[in-house]
């Protein structure tokens, strides 16, 4: 047999991996193979300790933890912040741990969709998460104009998107521009600089929704000129269900007013004054609403530095590599069981998971569950495959691709419902 597709190949793999000390740091789930961390990522041992260390601090210091403790709660989300930068490619004071993917989207929306004259229509795009299409028309409903102001770009085959289109529907009707960075079921990464450039030469405003990239891959958005981004931080970063977003708002924008306006978006020195006109913060920070969720915010001091000491090129350098080792015995060893892989196969448009496609998706995920591999199912036909470079090995993926062959040889998958869980 042909090397590659031997355990004791990606046994050296394994060996060889220079992130192979952080698999340690986390907690795996019981013999189980976890390929979600696109959804979910696992609780790492310093996250667990971060919020130990968070809820000590109120045990200790009641209200004093707002200044005291090892993480004073005051300036803990602009500390998040600036960890957070080095990951977007922002300077420190453009980035902010704030909110959630969704309410931030209304946040920036609410501030930057300013309708004028002819130009009244936002651009987004088909294929994107139903939350941000939720919140756009809101957003739009909010200043008076009905869902056909709403424009999204069609994709040819249901999966990807052609930045050709999307440059063509950026016409002199579209006042702001919100897309993702990477597709959440086919991972394709769009051209975030190149989309951008077009953008603002039509003199239009673009932001991007970072869920499923950031911590999956390098970015560059202050370069790129970018207005502002969003995104959660409970997928590859590992913050926990929930855990508090983040978001990037451009230094030449410093200093717009924000549309959602709280105390919290007060320059730190002045929020107690309690004054009932707001001096908003002339950063990132003027977009915070209210008191921050310190429970939910902590586990990101440890999860961060993880991605600090480990570095973003190399879990990039390792993800693109478990991706490709996965979709080449995909391709050897699922030959022939109608399993068609629909993400972008090139390193440039490929994102940090694997989308593959099949009628049965649903009852072979269930099959997979069984067999203790976690993947995720979506509706109608799709099955996503994350390993992750900070605890996923190369074993895994094997392991992985060795199970769904059985689950397709031997039909395992016929013994359940094709039919999608409550939540997949
Ligand atoms: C995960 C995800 C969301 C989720 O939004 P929340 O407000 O965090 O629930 C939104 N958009 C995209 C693209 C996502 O991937």
């Amino acid at each position: 047999m042909v090397k590659k597709y031997t355990r004791s190949y990606a046994q050296e793999m394994d060996e060889q991996d220079e992130l192979k000390q952080f698999r340690s740091e986390f907690y795996l789930k019981n013999e189980s193979i976890y390929m979600d961390g696109n959804s979910l990522g696992l609780m790492s041992k310093r996250a667990e300790n971060a919020l130990h260390n968070i809820i000590d601090s109120w045990k200790k210091y009641g209200i004093d933890g707002w200044m005291e403790g090892d993480h004073p709660w005051y300036y803990l989300s602009e500390r998040l912040g600036e960890k957070m930068s080095v990951l977007v490619g922002g300077k420190k004071d453009e980035v902010i741990a704030t909110g959630s993917t969704t309410v931030n989207l209304h946040q920036l929306v609410s501030t930057f969709f300013q309708p004028e004259g002819k130009r009244t229509k936002i651009l987004a795009d088909a294929l994107t998460f139903p939350s941000d299409i939720y919140a756009l028309k809101a957003q739009l409903q909010l200043k008076g104009y009905d869902e056909s102001h709403l424009v999204q770009v069609q994709s040819e085959d249901g999966n990807l998107l052609n930045e050709e289109h999307i440059i063509e529907a950026m016409t002199d009707d579209i006042a702001l521009i919100v897309l993702p960075s990477v597709l959440y079921r086919s991972g394709q990464i769009l051209d975030m600089e190149r989309l951008t450039r077009e953008a603002h030469k039509r003199n239009i405003k673009i932001g991007f929704d970072l869920c499923h990239s950031i911590g999956s891959i390098p970015h560059d958005l202050h370069k790129w000129g970018v207005d502002f981004a969003f995104w959660c931080t409970y997928k590859h970063l590992n913050g926990g269900p929930g855990s508090v977003a983040g978001l990037f708002l451009h230094e030449k924008h410093f200093g717009v007013a924000p549309g959602l306006a709280g105390w919290f978006s007060s320059a730190k020195d002045k929020q107690f004054d309690m004054e009932h006109t707001l001096t908003p913060a002339n950063n990132a920070g003027a977009f915070q609403i209210g008191t921050p969720h310190l429970f939910s915010v902590a586990p990101l001091i440890g999860s961060l530095d993880l991605f600090h000491e480990a570095g973003i090129e190399k879990v990039r350098r390792k993800s693109l590599a478990l991706t490709d080792y996965l979709m080449e015995l995909i391709k050897y060893e699922l030959d022939g069981h109608g399993v068609v892989i629909c993400n972008p196969e090139n390193h440039i448009q490929r994102g940090g998971h694997i989308y593959v496609e099949h009628p049965e998706a649903a009852r072979i995920c269930k099959a997979l569950k069984m067999k203790k591999v976690i993947p995720d199912f979506r509706t109608p036909s799709g099955i996503r495959l994350a390993p992750v470079a900070l605890y996923n090995t190369f074993e895994d993926v094997y392991d992985c691709v060795q199970i769904f062959k059985t689950i397709m040889e031997d039909e395992l998958y016929k013994q359940f419902e094709n039919v999608r869980e409550v939540v997949s």
